[in-house]
């Protein structure tokens, strides 16, 4: 049997990192094992659910680039598949009426947690045949009173769970709707889910939904429940203290493929090895290796891997992503070079995308106003004659190339005597309108001899004002 795994968020939100970690891992057993991934959107609480977050959910995903071979799949489309099988399990008693009014439930929970007990309802309607007519009821599963429940789970081994600490749980509510947890079983069956990899706050839920399969006679699938992801202050992770939204840390800069290799590794290894492209990923892993203590977010760590991804990277799929970042700011990129050039000469010296796009608009645009400490230091009268030589020796260039650039640098240099940082300096604020760029020569290269002229042309109306000032 090939396996099924699926992703199954409730859309109330935008996906989150936790989410989105479960969703990778459900992926890539499915891709491990030749299997199907299953997207599915249980959105059972129309109050809560919103098309809004279906959106930021799919486009999280896509982002991602964690693709699904089914789906997505809507329960609430689903309502009659579920309703159906629950007349199904009361015609064979596996179900059954409750007319408890919900104050009177109430009473009892609360007399129940005065004694110190778990709140549970009792089973009053379980065996009951005196329907009152007309009456508001719920529907309840008829939870097995004894033995236990065993949930074989790849993280956290055997569990057990007795049945008597499980109680009739409400299958359809009082207006006729199915509840969450019936489902969810129903899905998994239906979509024949081999594989279910979900977040820790879902494992009360295995045993209830094992006890309704059974009666169902479906398969009982594996589990996996993964555990929860900390804040880099070892915290619950919350909003205050980092991103949590996946597409967060697309707008932060990050690659799609550094923040999946990031999240692989957070709760997952193999060996020590800590750099995963996706095919390695689908090769080594496996549920079994998943850790099973809590892991904390590493800002810094998901930085070292942005870098490391921006670096090796093919330019071109780097420059797919950093595209988004320019026109954030409004770049307009038919003015200048190919993004994959600004990558190669800049990849070295960003942490992110955001911060590539930010320090490279000087290729695509004059910049407004130098930087000022460098234009202090470094824009001084006494830089006016290299200035002034370098304009020339680079306006006649008529190949303009690295290496003939840097010749003029070289030459500049050399004729006036100077060391080339006098030269050099000078010329870059000039340029780029800051103390920092990468060499001069390929820099240089990326603009054009205008452009140079230029801007060298702006460095020394700069200088004028200060000599008059
Ligand atoms: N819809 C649930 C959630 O978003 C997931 C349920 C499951 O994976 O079984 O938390």
């Amino acid at each position: 049997m090939t396996s099924v795994t699926r992703f199954a968020p409730s859309p109330t939100g935008y996906l989150h990192v936790g989410g989105a970690r479960t969703a990778l891992y459900s992926w890539l057993y499915a891709k491990s094992t030749g299997g199907k991934f299953v997207l599915r959107i249980e959105d059972t609480d129309i109050e809560r659910s919103t098309q809004e977050a279906i959106d930021a959910i799919i486009e999280g995903m896509n982002w991602l680039g964690l693709d699904w071979d089914e789906g997505p799949y809507y329960q609430t489309k689903r309502f009659d598949r579920y309703n159906d099988l629950i007349q199904q399990l009361l015609d064979e008693g596996k179900a059954y009426k409750c007319f408890m009014p919900a104050d009177e439930l109430d009473a009892i929970r609360e007399k129940q947690k005065e004694a110190g007990e778990k709140p549970r309802y009792p089973g009053t309607w379980r065996d009951r045949t005196d329907h009152p007519e007309g009456q508001p009821f719920v529907i309840r599963f008829k939870n097995p009173l004894d033995g236990t429940v065993t949930i074989k789970d790849h993280v956290r081994g055997t569990i057990e769970i007795a049945n008597s600490e499980l109680d009739d749980l409400i299958i359809q509510r009082s207006d006729g709707t199915p509840t969450y947890n019936f489902c969810v079983v129903v899905d998994d069956w239906d979509m024949q889910v081999s594989h279910v990899v979900r977040g820790e706050d879902h494992i009360n839920n295995t045993p209830r939904q094992i006890n309704i399969l059974k009666a169902l006679n479906a398969p009982i699938p594996e589990y996996a429940h993964v555990s929860m992801i900390l804040g880099d202050d070892g915290k619950k992770l919350s909003k205050r203290t980092n991103a949590v939204g996946v597409m967060e840390f697309r707008d932060q800069g990050y690659l799609p493929q550094a923040l999946l290799n990031y999240l692989v590794r957070l709760g997952w290894s193999h060996g020590d090895q800590e750099i995963f492209s996706i095919d390695e990923m689908i090769e080594h892993f496996s549920l079994d290796a998943i850790g099973q203590s809590a892991s904390a977010f590493n800002t810094e760590k998901l930085i070292w891997l942005n870098q490391h991804y921006i670096k090796t990277m093919p330019q071109s799929e780097v420059a797919e992503h950093a595209r988004w970042h320019f026109e954030q700011l409004g770049t307009d990129l038919s003015q200048g070079p190919a993004l994959e050039k600004i990558i190669e000469i800049q990849a070295d010296r960003v942490k992110t995308l955001k911060e590539l796009a930010e320090i490279s608009q000087y290729f695509y645009q004059e910049y407004e106003k130098f930087d000022e400490k460098a234009a202090k230091k470094h824009l001084r009268v006494v830089a006016k004659d290299a200035l002034l030589l370098a304009k020339d020796k680079l306006s006649a260039i008529t190949d303009w190339n690295p290496e003939n650039i840097q010749a003029a640098i070289n030459s500049t240099a050399e004729e006036l005597e100077v060391g080339m940082g006098k030269v050099g300096m000078p010329l870059r604020v000039a340029v780029t309108g800051s103390g920092n760029s990468p060499s001069l020569d390929v820099t240089l290269n990326l603009l054009n001899s205008e452009q140079v002229a230029q801007r060298i042309d702006k460095a020394l109306k700069y200088i004028a004002n200060r000599e008059n000032s």
